[in-house]
C-alpha cells in the first residue's frame, strides 16, 4: 500500500461521534506501551501524528485516522493501564465493545503485542472476543528489534500457547517500528482487508 496522505480525523467514545462518509475501518488495539502509537506514525511515515504515549492511558477516545481519503484507521484505548480505575476501566470496555460490535465499515483488528512477553490477560480477551465477533484478526508482535534471533521461536511458542491462531481469519506478524520490519507487509494486510 502506497501512503499518500494521512491526517487526524475525529475523536468519539460513541456512535453518533464516529465518522458519517462511510468509508472502512481498521481498529488497533493493544495495551498501553505496546508500541501503538509508534506503529501508526511509522505505517503512515508520519513523526508525531498518532501521539506515543509518555503518559499511557491517557488517551480514553477512539481516535480516527483518515489514509489516503480511503479508510480510517481507529486507534483504540490502550488496556490494561493499572493507575486508570475500576469505574473508568469499565467505560473503556463498553466503549470498545459499543464500537466492535456495532461497526459495519469494521474490516479488521490489529492486535498489537508486545513480543517480551506473553500475551496478557487482556491482549487473550480482545483475541477471543474479536475472534467471537468473527472479525479479521492480524496480530502484530511488536519491538521485535528487542529480540534475539536465538529468541524469534520462543516468541512465537508463547503466542501458540495463549492464543488460539486455528482460528481461519486471523494472521500473526513481527514487527518493529525501529527497523521497520514488515510494515509493507503490515500495509498489505490492511489493503485486502479494506478492499474485501
Ligand atoms: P503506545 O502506548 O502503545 O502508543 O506505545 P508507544 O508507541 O508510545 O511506544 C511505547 C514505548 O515503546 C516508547 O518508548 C517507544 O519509543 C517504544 N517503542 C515503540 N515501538 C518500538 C519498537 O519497535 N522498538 C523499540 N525498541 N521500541 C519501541
Amino acid at each position: 500500500m502506497i501512503i499518500k496522505s494521512s491526517s487526524y480525523a475525529v475523536s468519539a467514545v460513541k456512535e453518533s461521534q464516529y465518522p458519517k462518509d462511510n468509508l472502512p475501518e481498521i481498529a488497533l488495539a493493544g495495551r498501553s506501551n505496546v508500541g501503538k502509537s509508534s506503529l501508526i506514525n511509522t505505517l503512515l511515515k508520519r513523526k508525531n501524528l498518532a501521539r506515543t504515549s509518555s503518559q499511557p492511558g491517557k488517551t480514553q477516545t477512539l481516535n480516527f485516522y483518515m489514509v489516503n481519503d480511503d479508510f480510517y484507521l481507529v486507534d483504540v484505548p490502550g488496556y490494561g493501564y493499572a493507575k486508570v480505575s475500576q469505574k473508568k476501566r469499565q467505560e473503556f470496555g463498553e466503549m470498545i465493545q459499543d464500537y466492535l460490535e456495532t461497526r459495519p465499515n469494521l474490516k479488521g483488528l490489529i492486535i498489537l503485542i508486545d513480543s517480551r512477553h506473553e500475551p496478557t490477560k487482556d491482549d487473550i480477551a480482545m483475541y477471543n472476543y474479536a475472534q467471537y465477533l468473527n472479525i479479521p484478526i492480524l496480530v502484530v508482535c511488536t519491538k521485535m528489534d528487542k529480540i534475539k534471533k536465538s529468541q524469534v521461536n520462543k516468541v512465537m511458542s508463547g503466542l501458540k500457547s495463549k492464543l488460539d491462531l486455528n482460528y481461519d481469519h486471523v494472521t500473526v506478524l513481527t514487527f518493529s517500528s525501529v527497523t521497520k520490519l514488515h510494515v509493507a507487509e503490515l500495509g498489505d494486510w490492511i489493503e485486502d482487508k479494506i478492499s474485501d
